[in-house]
Order: structure tokens, then C-alpha cells, then sequence
């Protein structure tokens, strides 16, 4: 990812390698001059073509790789097959899809329509052919040879207490078919049962305050892996906690990274004859990918979250290397003109606040500054600790001071309490970083005091 590579040209180091066969590798490369000198840090930089064709430069973490691929140009960045083995994947499917597929084997649209019910509608959430009453039985076998049903197996359901009440959040851990696992939180509240869905296996963004960013990017999730934590999180929690109403894109990876398949993701999940998200209840967060933000806005009806978590490029630069790419200004003009012409629609800004980083009062005007003609919802949320980071939270008085400020100043701003953090299922604690990770940014000198 280009970010990376420009983290790595601000850092400043020598232990790169890059991978000459890796055949995502369509963009001539220069070996950065300068980068963070990180001992035990072997990294790789490959281009990913996005599907806008952007070229990124990703840093991968040597421990991301599985035994047997140690190469990079093994990863599967480009999206997995719709087959496994010889069957099928039905929920890489988009319901005309699946009509096609269904009829092609002479099969009737109906039947189609009775299968896409069974897997997602009507707390069926088929996961095999023998739960498929009510269809025909040649149907049926048909299907049991030629159709998988499961993108995903489960590993481990883990609860986290909020230390109020015996509700807690619940961190759902998968196996994928290479191996590799992802996590799926599921937060209940009274009257509104969130799913938190990762798109990505690891993430390539490195923010620095993130621990899911140290992991690296290993994979995008198939549009049946992302799906699929959805369907399992209904079909697991929700006779215990009642429906999962809301849908948000911020578990692992970076969604917009992974755009073909989160738009198709979501596309189903909002399917009225299936999942029947409401769109405005699924929300797709972005670090700011700018043309895949666009592109978000033009092609879905979903809600829209920005993790915004700084007021200048300077401090955005360090904790968000994207801004090196897509700055403040880029990324704020941007929303102000695509938003102009969606009728009601606001954008979520997520805001991690960060003792002595972003916390101060001239950081709550300048981002009221920032946001004005944006029509948007300012979140504010509490930083939650994790092994080797270097940022604290704020204290919860001046998380009101802030909170208050921006609200004095006509801003909608909520300030969320974190949940889950004793099971690192809260924001950015997702994932298993290996012994080796992504390289963390030089500190700019005024900060390096408080982190
Ligand atoms: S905050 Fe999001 S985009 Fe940034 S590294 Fe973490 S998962 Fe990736």
C-alpha cells in the first residue's frame, strides 16, 4: 500500500525486501531510502491493485504468513475463488446470481427464491443441505453435491463483562478454510444488537494506535466470509439478546480496502427476502480511501464512518499514515461534495481520543472547524490500551470538556464509553499481532513527551 510505502520513506531503514515475482506487483517500485530500522522486522512491499486500480504498497509481517506460504506472491490479496474444491460458495452470491446459478443446473426461479429465504431469512440461517425443509428433493441433492453452504468454522465464542450487568459483548473467533482466523464482536443493547464484522485478515493501514494494524495485511475476506459472520452471529446470539438490528464494518481490516466485496457484502445483507438489514443500520467504516469513498457513496445506500482521530496532517501523518495519501483537505472536500447531493444522509466521524496526541481544547475548534457543511455525527470514543502501545487514554473529565466544547458549537456529538476491552474485543484490540509487526512511525518531537 502506498501508505506504508510512504511511512517507510518518512522512517527511514534498510531491512526491505522486495518481491520481484510477487504478480500482484504490477507497478515498478523503489526501494524507500530511508525507514524505520526495526531489527527483527523482515518486511515485503507488493502492490495491490485495488479495485479502482490504485496501486498499494502493503507491508506484511513475516509471522502474517502461514508455514507453508512464506512467499508473498502465495497470498491470496486477490479475491478467493468462488469455489471451494468443487463446490459452489452460495453465499458469495448475489441473489440474481444465485437465480442463475439455480436455473442453469434446471432449477425454477422460485426455488431459487426458496434457497435464499433458507439461508437468510426467517431465523433459518441454513448452514447445510439437510436443514433445507421444504424444498424439493432433487433440489436438495443437488445442492448437498454441488453447493457449500459454509464459508467459515467456528473456533471460540468469548464473552466480555461490562461490569454493570451480565450483558456483555461477545467475540466470536473463525476459522477460514487457508487457516487463517477472524474475529466477529457482537455488542447488545437494549433495543439495538450490533455485529461488528472484519473485512480483512489483518490490515495493511497501520495506524499506530491500533492493534489490528500491527498484525500487516494478510488477505481480503471472501463476500461469503463476510456475510457469514452476520448470518452466524443472528443464528448463535440471537435467541439469548433478541435480533441483530445493526451491521458496522469495524472489526479487522480496512473495509474500503476490500470494496468489491464489502459493497456485495452489504448489498445482501440488506436484502429485503434475506438478512433485511435496514441500510441505514449498516455502516461501513473507512480510514479514508478517498476514490474508494466515492465510489462507497455512488454505488451503496449505506451509512458511512470516517475515523477521523486528528485535526491536523501533522499528527494524522503519524497516526494515520493514509493522510500521507489522502490529506485532511483532500478527504473533508471531498465528503462536503459528494454529501451536497444525498438527500439526509451524515457521515459518523469517529474520533479516538489520545492523551496529550489530540485531546486539547484548540484540537475540539479546529474540528469544528474541520467538519463544518459536513452534514455529520462526531463519535467520540475512548482509547482502549493494548500491550506495546504508546498512547493512553484521555481521562473521562476531559473527554466531557471536549465532548462539551463541540457540542457549544453546534456539533452532534456523542461520547461512547468503552465496552469489552477486558477480552480485547473492543475497537482497534482485534487480532494477534505474530512476534514480528508492522513497523510503528517515528514520533514527531512535540509528542515525544506524552506517549
Ligand atoms: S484502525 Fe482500522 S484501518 Fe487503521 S489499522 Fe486498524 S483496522 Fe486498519
Amino acid at each position: 500500500m502506498e501508505v506504508s510505502y510512504m511511512c517507510m520513506k518518512r522512517a527511514g531503514t534498510s531491512c526491505l525486501k522486495v518481491m520481484k515475482k510477487n504478480p500482484y506487483m504490477k507497478h515498478s517500485i523503489k526501494t524507500p531510502s530511508t525507514f524505520v530500522s526495526h531489527p527483527s522486522y523482515t518486511s515485503y512491499i507488493s502492490t495491490l491493485s485495488t479495485p479502482h486500480n490504485t496501486p498499494f504498497i502493503s507491508v506484511f509481517a513475516k509471522s502474517c504468513f502461514s508455514s507453508s506460504s512464506s512467499s508473498v506472491s502465495d497470498l491470496p490479496l486477490k479475491n478467493s475463488s468462488e469455489k471451494t474444491g468443487s463446490k459452489v460458495i452460495l453465499k458469495n452470491m448475489n441473489y440474481c446470481e444465485l437465480e442463475k446459478w439455480v436455473q442453469s443446473h434446471g432449477y425454477r426461479p422460485g426455488q431459487a427464491l426458496m434457497l435464499w429465504k433458507r439461508l437468510y431469512g426467517n431465523n433459518l440461517w441454513a448452514l447445510c443441505s439437510d436443514e433445507l425443509e421444504g424444498l424439493n428433493k432433487d433440489f436438495r441433492k443437488m445442492l448437498g453435491e454441488l453447493a457449500a453452504f459454509k464459508a467459515l468454522s467456528l473456533k471460540d465464542v468469548l464473552t466480555a463483562s461490562d461490569g454493570t450487568r451480565k450483558v456483555w459483548r461477545s467475540q466470536i473467533l473463525f476459522k477460514l478454510e487457508d487457516g487463517s482466523v477472524i474475529e466477529t464482536v457482537v455488542i447488545p443493547k437494549s433495543g439495538r444488537n450490533t455485529v461488528c464484522v472484519s473485512s480483512q485478515v489483518g490490515c495493511g493501514m497501520n495506524c499506530q494506535f491500533c492493534f489490528t494494524g500491527r498484525m500487516g495485511l494478510m488477505r481480503n475476506l471472501t463476500v461469503a466470509e463476510i456475510v457469514e459472520q452476520a448470518v452466524f452471529a443472528r443464528r448463535l446470539l440471537s435467541s439469548e439478546i433478541g435480533s441483530i438490528t445493526n451491521v458496522v464494518f469495524m472489526g479487522m481490516g480496512e473495509p474500503l480496502h476490500n470494496i468489491d466485496n464489502v459493497l456485495k457484502a452489504a448489498s445482501i445483507m440488506v436484502d429485503v427476502q434475506g438478512l433485511q438489514f435496514s441500510p441505514n443500520k449498516v455502516t461501513v467504516s473507512t480510514s479514508g480511501l478517498v476514490p474508494q469513498l466515492r465510489r462507497f457513496l455512488h454505488e451503496s445506500n449505506c451509512a458511512l464512518a470516517v475515523s477521523l482521530n486528528a485535526t491536523t496532517d501533522e499528527v494524522r501523518n503519524w497516526i494515520m499514515p493514509i493522510n500521507r495519501k489522502y490529506n485532511l483537505a483532500l478527504l473533508l472536500g471531498t465528503l462536503r461534495e459528494e454529501l451536497r447531493t444525498k438527500h439526509k444522509y451524515k457521515v459518523l466521524f469517529e474520533y479516538v481520543m489520545l492523551a496529550g496526541v489530540n485531546d486539547s481544547m484548540d484540537d475540539a475548534k479546529r474540528l469544528v472547524d474541520l467538519v463544518q457543511d459536513i452534514p455529520c455525527k462526531v463519535n467520540l470514543l475512548t482509547f482502549n490500551p493494548h500491550k506495546g502501545s504508546p498512547f493512553k487514554p484521555t481521562s473521562e473529565k476531559k473527554m466531557i470538556e471536549f465532548r462539551n466544547a463541540l457540542a457549544e458549537a453546534g456539533c452532534v456529538v456523542l461520547l461512547r464509553p468503552s465496552r469489552g476491552d477486558d477480552q480485547m474485543a473492543a475497537c482497534g484490540q482485534l487480532g494477534k499481532p505474530g512476534e514480528i509487526e508492522a513497523p510503528r512511525l517515528r514520533i514527531p518531537t512535540q509528542f515525544q513527551m506524552v506517549v
